[in-house]
């Protein structure tokens, strides 16, 4: 009889995955399990919190920017041209922040 690698259980040869502990038995489990998760993949995630207010900060620092420069223009383009700021501000935000990732992640 086969013994589970991990809990010592006796196995029937036709299992896939341990039913003590989830561990998997056949090369087929083990592939479909993913082999071990080496790292992150979620956007900068290897710089601290605050780094990821940026784009936020640059969006509404475009946003009021335009929006005074556009007091004295027409109706349309006060109307359009603040958030269209606010989209590209946080645009570059999320720039910056990208570039600092890339700078913190050479320096480990
Ligand atoms: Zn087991």
């Amino acid at each position: 009889m086969d013994l589970c690698p991990n809990c010592n259980i006796g196995l029937d040869r036709e299992w896939d995955i341990c039913p003590n502990c989830s561990q998997a038995l056949s090369p087929e489990a083990i592939k479909q399990a993913g082999g071990p998760r080496s790292r992150d993949d979620r956007f900068a995630a290897n710089v601290a919190w605050y780094f990821h207010t940026i784009p936020f900060i640059t969006a509404l620092i475009a946003a009021v920017f335009a929006d005074s420069a556009v007091q004295n223009s027409s109706a349309l383009v006060r109307l359009l041209f603040p958030p269209i700021c606010l989209i590209l501000g946080g645009f570059a935000g999320l720039l910056i922040l990208k570039g600092i990732a890339e700078i913190t992640e050479k320096k480990n």
